[in-house]
């Protein structure tokens, strides 16, 4: 028998070049395999055919087999509606369209044998099915099912008659035609450590369960082998890092580091900010490469921290860099740490896209002798003419912007890589920082600063904008300063861009004795800043502005953040944007103005925002409402998302036992040389060999 993977799915009776075509371009699906490892999304229950005089008040889901005897109409205009009165000889139910009527009359014969799945409800003292599933009776899958498969199929796949039924049979077709056993895809210690079933049961009830139990079991080894693999790479990577690439040894905290310390710094740390830097201490004293992820709410200290870590580098000789996914935060990090450090007398410098070249010329000699001792920036620092004397030390703030890939591109900025720390206000959840970031070790601040007063957050309705501006004014004739956000999303940008800016029109007017800002991303750099600017010496005091002042901008006076369709950002956002007030000693508000008739998921978001300050709980509950997938970050880590049956939302669990397992596995045999882990090295080089490779970056 070839590998499965190497037999080309067109010769796969029932498939051919057409669906084979379709199939690959659909799907993905070109091979056996592929076809194979191409899972139900659900299943329905269909070992128990119910009778119709069995239905009763309380019924799930339930299949019925029998005719359709007759049709009629009832309603007029939009009201109209289409119903059939089925029979199985035991009793008659109708069945109900609301919707599609001419369709279901010309498909669905009288007198034909039918399978039928739907949800009986009670109406008017009769039972009926409300858009009933149904499918021609089918001996040979019918008899031999017990739970039925359900498969992702488009629409394109559908007008070309391939729907979830006939992949069904061409699976059903391709595993009676396999001869022999599957060739096992994980070692037999693996799978008696985590209790899983074989991958030839595991392939067969993962397509026909006879039983919900074989169904979950299926699923669990299926999962589980998928995260294992995942992780087995991760920490495989991160160990022959950590053994291959050493790291500059700081050994001494020093004279910057001590004067700052005790001399400059306006507050004490938090306990938090003291663990996160005896962290890193041991990590940069520990003469291997630090690679530390930093997770800490917005406002809770993370960039005094950066800074202090930043001293380190520079107390052993090194340079160190910052960098910022913004101008503007570029900026402001520049303003505060340049101020900070002035008694020091260290060279501090600012590298940004918008710089001209007769800037940046002084800036890169300074860098190639030495003499600039910290460097901020934004991506421009990742240029090829950007060239240090002697890296040591890469702060990158607000990491969720930041790939892997150009986390890597630092590394090429000195002969040995520098340490990296990576910060991130985005808290995520356990389960994906587990993969996204499943190579860094993570330190957490939970606290706040002292003397913080939670942020109030209030939803309001647009029609109680007379109550909103009321609200306004008190604030701001308190001296405080206000935020007013606009969603500006790509697809709507042209609609976005006018409400933008009739708001600012009508803010201007209704608080005519203030002064009002405006950003939004098409200004030019320089006009950004000027209105940024206004509104940070309080020269402004109404700030409108779209979501490029989420990331870190910091204005300890701004006490109020209006954001305008809150509906239409995500929980991560508004969290991120909510974090931009509540940074002084007053007591701040977040408004979210939304649209009465909400759909209930987005009442769901907005309601957990209301609740809860607290970053991790909104990331796991984002993380539930929208799947893993969509959550910031993940698009760029290239890893992880293109899991087939694993969801991160849900399996936490099992993503915890796969990296035990594998984490055991290689304490054993790092290298996976032995010959009893062949099998797993090859299977890792089946799901991650080809793709781009961060192992190869070292
Ligand atoms: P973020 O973690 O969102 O980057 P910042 O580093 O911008 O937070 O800090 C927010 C504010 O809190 C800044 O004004 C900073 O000076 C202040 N701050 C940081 N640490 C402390 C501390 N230990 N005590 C008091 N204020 C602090
Ligand atoms: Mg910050």
């Amino acid at each position: 028998m070839p590998e499965l993977s190497d037999l080309d799915i067109k010769y796969l009776p029932g498939v051919g070049p057409k669906r084979a075509e379709l199939l690959a371009r659909e799907l993905g699906i070109r091979s056996y395999r592929d076809l194979l490892y191409y899972f139900p999304y659900k299943y329905i229950d269909r070992s128990k055919t119910y009778r119709i005089s069995e239905i009763n008040g309380s019924m799930p889901y339930i299949q019925l087999r029998g005719r359709i005897i007759s049709y009629t109409t009832q309603g007029e205009g939009a009201r109209r509606r289409l119903i059939a009165t089925f029979s199985d000889g035991t009793g008659t139910i109708d069945l109900v369209w609301f919707k599609g009527i001419r369709y279901v009359t010309e498909r669905y014969k009288t007198g034909v044998d039918y399978t039928l799945f739907g949800k009986p409800t009670l109406f008017n003292g009769r039972y009926n099915i409300a858009h009933p599933e149904i499918d021609l009776v089918d001996d040979i899958i019918d008899k031999n099912i017990g739970l039925q498969g359900y498969y992702t199929t488009t629409e394109r796949m559908k007008s070309a008659f391939v729907n979830s039924k006939t992949l069904h049979k061409m699976i059903y077709s391709l595993w009676n035609s396999i001869h022999g056993p599957l060739e096992e895809t994980l070692t037999p210690e693996v799978i008696e450590r985590a209790r899983l079933m074989g991958i030839n049961e595991a392939l067969c009830y993962i397509h026909f369960p006879r039983t919900i139990d074989d169904m979950r079991r299926a699923q669990f080894r299926l999962k589980f082998e998928e995260l294992f693999y995942l992780q087995l790479h991760i920490l495989r990577y991160a160990r022959m890092r950590t053994r291959n690439i050493g790291g500059f040894r700081f050994a001494r905290i020093g004279e910057y580091f001590n004067r700052f310390y005790s001399e400059i710094l306006p507050f004490s740390l938090t306990d938090d900010q003291k663990q996160v830097l005896r962290d890193i201490r041991a990590d940069v004293g520990s003469g291997r490469q630090m690679n530390r992820l930093l997770q800490g709410d917005v406002g809770s200290g993370k960039t005094i921290v950066a800074l202090m870590t930043a001293l380190m580098a520079i107390d052993n000789g090194y340079q160190a860099c910052i960098m910022a996914p913004t101008e503007i935060l570029a900026a402001q990090h520049y303003e505060s740490i340049s101020e900070m450090l002035m008694p020091l007398g260290l060279r501090v410098e600012l590298l940004t896209g918008s710089r001209r070249k007769r800037e940046r010329e002084p800036i890169l000699a300074g860098l190639a002798s030495g003499d600039v001792r910290i460097l901020i920036g934004t991506h421009a620092l990742l240029e090829e003419g950007v060239v240090f004397n002697n890296l040591g030390m890469v702060v990158i703030d607000e990491q969720h912007r930041f790939g892997v890939a150009q986390r890597a591109k630092l590394w090429s900025k000195n002969t040995i890589p520098p340490h990296v720390l990576v910060m991130t206000a985005t808290p995520i959840p356990r389960t994906l920082a587990m993969t996204v970031y499943g190579d860094l070790d993570v330190s957490v601040i939970k606290q706040l600063p002292p003397g913080r007063k939670p942020i109030q957050t209030l939803l309001q309705y647009d029609n109680k904008r007379a109550q909103l501006n009321a609200s306004l004014r008190r604030q701001l004739q308190m001296g405080r300063q206000v935020y007013i956000v606009y969603p500006l999303i790509e697809e709507s940008e042209k609609s976005d861009m006018k409400s933008l800016l009739e708001g600012f029109e009508t803010v201007k007017k209704t608080f005519p004795e203030y002064t009002v800002s405006m950003v939004h991303g098409k200004m030019k750099p320089v006009e950004k800043e000027e209105q940024m600017q206004r509104f940070v010496r309080n020269e402004a005091q109404i700030m409108v502005a779209t979501t490029v002042i989420e990331v870190g901008v910091n204005v300890p006076n701004a006490t109020v953040m209006v954001i305008e369709n809150a509906e239409r950002f995500g929980l991560a956002q508004l969290h991120q944007l909510r974090g931009r007030v509540g940074r002084g000693g007053e007591q701040s508000y977040c408004i979210l103005m939304s649209r009465y008739d909400l759909a209930q998921d987005t009442r769901k978001r907005l309601e957990i925002m209301a609740e809860t300050n607290d970053g991790f709980i909104i990331a796991e509950a984002d993380m539930r409402l929208r799947g893993p997938g969509d959550m910031e970050g993940t698009q760029q880590s290239g890893i992880a998302f293109e899991l087939h049956i694993a969801n991160l939302a849900q399996d936490g669990q099992i993503l915890q036992l796969a990296r035990d397992v594998a984490q055991e596995v290689l304490e054993k045999d790092e290298l996976l040389e032995l010959p009893r882990n062949y099998t797993l090295r090859k299977e890792l080089n089946r799901n991650y060999g080809k793709k781009v490779n961060w192992g190869q970056i070292s």
